[in-house]
């Protein structure tokens, strides 16, 4: 069997069969640099990351695009708000997100094309389905798309054509699919862009760019007339999608997208991430709260990309635990120690490529994918508990652990420390000079909390070779009920012995 994708166009699971293999082409839709980006988005992003690097490990050679909308309603609003112009104000935003990127272990796209740096493509585009008589321009100085010239409209998200009403116009970049209707291509100009800077001239009047016409002519331009991948979040069906569709097989007369993939939305706490319910939760709030990117990794794996995630702090923390244990089990592969007479791990290593590969060929079922992980985990646990592996074989799992997890990113980066069942966010990681006084918990503070930051001062003061310290911080939490082990890299871990005392 090979890889099998659920495809948005004929809502069926098909088998994978890119146009000109091994080459793969993949357009994603990036972030519109208007804000930072919620976790929801980067729900999407990883979704897309996995995919790209199952199709590398699969033997895949991807190129990848991603655009970023540098220039749409929201950002010119925003921008004008703030009181700068559209370029100072995406600036910001996309440093933001690139920055998000890298904390988030996301593959680089090989391109990231912004939308200002391509309106001459946008220009020509709309140019071309001017002279094919499928776009028009309207009373209002914008130049529109007229759905009723291109018959396959509303083929992805099933729309009922006969409700659309004919020279019916929307020109603002998102709307209801009630309200399905010519939608717009260029905007003219309005004082509102000018007073941004977000104005172009055109042989068709000045103004700029609609959101969908940027990835149509983006897409184009780096990947071809006919893409073998695209995907995005399931809001963007309708209608940004089938206007994409309609924009370019209008103009080039070929299909668009051989294969179109979408994944669910991300729910906080039960219910739709808004300002509003005060869940909206940004990637950038749970940097600065020093969560472990691994951690969300591994939540977001553990749904499939098809079904709606319900994110809470307690599943994040499980999240992070599952985490630990396979760093954990990477120290124990790659210490030098592992080295002795126990089992081979190579047929753990063979059912765990077997299994891994089944899951993710089928429609990319990560949660399955990540249970043979943490199968392969524990027996591995079991036969270095059982005497070691040859130093040959040691290094062999590590190449096969390190290929697979690799695929989800899902090994834990912390210095510290899984704790029992629960999980504590080092407080003390990277503090400065002068070492605090140690002592047990204060009234009110949260055990496992205080305990991993206990164990992160003993791990500081063994680096600076003060024992008696050290000695102490063991000490009180041997008290707590806690038991600390030092791993050959140099972490530790520690487990809760017997259920905290209350404070
Ligand atoms: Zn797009």
């Amino acid at each position: 069997m090979s890889l099998r994708l659920f495809n948005t166009l004929t809502r069926a699971v098909e088998p994978f069969a890119p146009l000109a293999p091994p080459k793969v082409t993949l357009y994603t839709c990036g972030p519109t640099v208007w804000n930072y980006a919620h976790i929801g988005n980067f729900r999407t992003f990883v979704f897309e990351d996995v995919l790209r690097r199952w199709l590398e490990f699969s033997g895949f050679d991807v190129a990848h695009v991603m655009n970023i909308t540098d220039v749409d309603d929201r950002t010119i609003n925003a921008a004008n708000a703030g009181g700068v112009t559209l370029p100072e104000h995406t600036a910001r935003y996309l440093q933001a997100f690139r920055e998000d990127c890298s904390y988030l272990r996301l593959e680089p796209a090989s391109r990231y094309p912004r939308a200002t740096e391509h309106v001459a493509a946008m220009i020509a585009l709309v140019e071309r389905l001017l002279a094919r008589g499928v776009a028009y321009k309207g009373d209002d100085g914008s130049v529109y798309f007229a759905i009723a010239r291109f018959p396959a409209y509303g083929r992805l998200s099933r729309i009922d054509t006969r409700e659309i009403k004919v020279g019916a116009r929307v020109s603002s970049d998102e709307y209801a699919k009630e309200d399905a209707r010519d939608f717009v291509l260029w905007k003219g100009v309005k004082p509102e862009d000018e007073q941004a800077g977000a104005a172009w001239d055109a042989p068709f009047g000045r103004g700029r760019p609609g959101w969908h016409l940027e990835c149509s002519a983006m897409s184009q331009q780096y990947l071809g007339e006919t893409i073998d991948l695209h995907a995005g979040g399931v809001d963007l069906i309708f209608p940004h999608h089938e206007d994409e569709i309609a924009q370019s097989e209008a103009a080039t007369g070929r299909p668009f997208v051989r294969t179109w993939l979408h994944g669910e939305f991300l729910l906080v706490e039960g219910t739709k991430m808004s300002k509003r319910y005060g869940n909206f939760l940004t990637l950038r709030d749970l940097r600065e709260e020093g969560k472990d990117p691994a951690a969300l990794r591994f939540l977001f794996a553990g749904t499939q990309y098809r079904r709606q995630l319900n994110f809470t702090d307690a599943a994040l923390e499980a999240a992070h635990a599952g985490t630990q244990r396979l760093a954990e089990l990477r120290a124990r592969l790659a210490a030098p120690g592992a080295a002795g007479g126990g089992a081979p791990l190579a047929p753990l290593g063979q059912r765990l490529v077997a299994e891994f590969t089944e899951a993710m060929d089928d429609d990319l079922d990560t949660p399955r994918a990540l249970a043979a992980l943490m199968e392969y985990a524990r027996a591995a646990n079991a036969a270095l508990d059982a005497g070691g592996l040859g130093a040959e074989d040691a290094g062999a799992a590590l190449d096969t652990f390190d290929r697979v997890a690799g695929v989800l990113q899902v090994v834990g980066t912390s210095r510290v420390l899984s704790v029992g069942t629960g999980v504590a966010t080092p407080r003390t990681l990277g503090a400065a000079s002068a070492p605090a006084p140690l002592g047990p918990p204060a009234p009110g503070e949260a055990p496992d909390a205080w305990a991993a930051a206990v164990a992160e001062a003993r791990r500081a003061a063994r680096m600076a070779k003060d024992w008696p310290r050290a000695d102490l911080a063991r000490r009180l939490l041997a008290e707590q009920g806690y038991e600390i082990r030092d791993n050959p890299d140099g972490t530790a871990t520690l487990l809760r012995k017997r259920p905290p005392t209350a404070t």
